[in-house]
């Protein structure tokens, strides 16, 4: 009813104007893009590295999949086997080699029960 038309959005032709989304939102979110942009500098990445690669923790360079190494070829850091950092997550693959110690306790208390109990058994058939 009292509805009035609206002008219509302007034609995108011509030069970019300051709505456009690109410029609309020049200074959001200036840490993510600190932090990209250092990213970007980052040893390894003007090269472009191998089809697949994981990130060094240290100094965030690239570094091949494979071959295996042990060090960062860009600052020498000792690289985990079973943990890698890709672009934006972090793996880690092996679980902990053994339970042992965590069950050591519980492996001790049967044992004692077992022997209670046989203790137990062997005074009764006893008397
Ligand atoms: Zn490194």
């Amino acid at each position: 009813m009292g509805e009035t038309p609206r002008e219509p959005e302007p034609k995108s032709f011509g030069n970019m104007s300051e709505h456009h989304w690109s410029r609309a939102r020049k200074d959001s979110n200036p840490e993510a893009l600190e932090y990209l942009r250092g990213r970007s500098a980052a040893p390894g990445v003007r090269e472009g590295g191998s089809e697949r690669n994981f990130y060094c923790m240290q100094c965030d360079g690239v570094i091949p999949y494979s071959p295996p190494r042990e060090t960062c070829p860009h600052c020498g850091a000792t690289l985990d086997e079973s943990v890698k950092r890709y672009f934006n997550w972090v793996e880690m693959n092996d679980p902990p080699r053994s339970d042992f110690k965590a069950l050591w306790p519980l492996l001790l208390g049967g044992l004692l029960l077992l022997v209670a109990l046989a203790a137990l058994a062997l005074k009764l058939l006893a008397s």
